[in-house]
């Protein structure tokens, strides 16, 4: 079959899919242009694309005999599943393999807002790094303080984990109701959202962009944060109202933000960049070697499962599609 891959993959992984189909690939270090997408389409049974693709009817329209779509990336806010679904396509994504590397990055930004390493770097290569003195260049502790995480999945649970390290209270915000052998397990208390906002020093988002989770955090959340509270973002830029966002940090609502995603991604909404109190990182969570490489793997094996008309074994819509 023709299979169509929109970014570059590792070589072994690439052979692995040429071993059963013919493949036609973007391989270039920057997203495909929505033409090139579309163009590519054509007459092609698989799909593995990335997280900036947007998969929607019209590219749907342009490849009537697709077979199999899937995902190098977990989460998923840029496919319509249900128009896929409705032509009886099986969606798959790349979960579990990108939750360590993306936990260690909300502690690495954790820590980054918290003590102002970012900051710190920039006043020393610039030669302002004077004199040591008690209380110059102060920042706060992440040991012993608040953590409140929304959004209680895979990341999230993860990044509970590692906060254990730092003897961190743990409160988190889920939907589902509390789960108390596991949370006294872990160490964690179900909590409601406005009462976590204003009881976290740290709060860490990690919900899936869906149409109830856009703007989860705007303007009325913000002000029940304490005035000292960091807000992470590793989820989905959209989550959160990045307008109000700025005006928060500007006028000193919360103390800091540690961002990996933003609003209308790659753009930064006015005013971003110009804050010292901000950590911004260029949606990275899963970017390390090793786990760039466990996706590509995983997305190569969902879509050649679903190309032999097996279940993918990361399938998101199978029993929508009542196989
Ligand atoms: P997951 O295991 O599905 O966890 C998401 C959690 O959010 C689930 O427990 C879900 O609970 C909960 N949730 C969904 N809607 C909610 C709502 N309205 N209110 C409260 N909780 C809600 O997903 P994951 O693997 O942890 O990944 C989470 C997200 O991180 C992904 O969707 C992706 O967008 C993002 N991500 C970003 C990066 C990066 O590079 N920065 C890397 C990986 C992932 P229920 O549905 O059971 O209620």
């Amino acid at each position: 079959m023709k299979v169509f891959v929109t970014a570059r993959l590792p070589g072994d992984v690439m052979a692995k899919i040429e071993q059963e189909h013919s493949i036609e690939a973007h391989c270039e270090d920057r997203p495909i242009g929505r033409d090139e997408l579309l163009a590519g389409m054509k007459g092609k049974e698989g799909l593995l694309c990335t997280i900036t693709d947007r998969i929607d009817q019209e590219i749907l329209d342009h490849a009537p005999g697709l077979r199999a779509i899937a995902n190098n990336g977990v989460g998923f806010d840029h496919i319509d599943i249900e128009a896929a679904t409705r032509r009886g396509i099986p969606v798959s994504n790349t979960p579990g393999v990108l939750t360590d590397s993306t936990a260690d990055l909300t502690f690495a930004l954790i820590l980054a807002v918290a003590r102002r390493v970012v900051e710190g770097d920039k006043l020393t290569r610039s030669g302002k790094f004077k004199f040591w003195a008690p209380f110059y260049f102060l920042g706060q502790d992440v040991s012993g303080k608040t953590l409140g995480i929304v959004g209680f999945g895979r990341i999230g649970r993860a990044v509970a984990k590692r906060a254990g390290g730092f003897d961190m209270k743990v409160l988190y915000y889920s939907r589902n109701p509390p789960q108390k052998d596991e949370d006294k397990r872990l160490g964690v208390c179900h909590t409601p959202l406005d009462a976590l906002l204003k009881e976290s020093d740290f709060v860490s988002l990690h919900v899936p962009l869906r149409p109830e989770t856009r703007h989860l955090i705007s303007k009325r959340e913000l002000s029940l944060m304490k005035s000292s509270a960091c807000l992470i973002n590793t989820a989905r830029g959209p989550i959160v109202d990045e307008k109000s966002l700025v005006e928060a940090l500007r006028q000193g609502q919360i103390g800091a933000a540690g961002l990996d995603v933003y609003e209308n991604e790659p753009e930064l909404s006015p005013g971003l960049t110009e804050l010292d109190n901000v950590v911004l990182m260029p949606h990275s969570g899963s970017a390390t070697i090793e786990t760039r490489t466990r996706m590509s793997v995983m997305a190569a094996d969902n879509l050649l499962a679903a190309l032999r008309g097996q279940r993918p074994p990361n399938c998101l819509n199978w029993d929508a599609l009542g196989r």
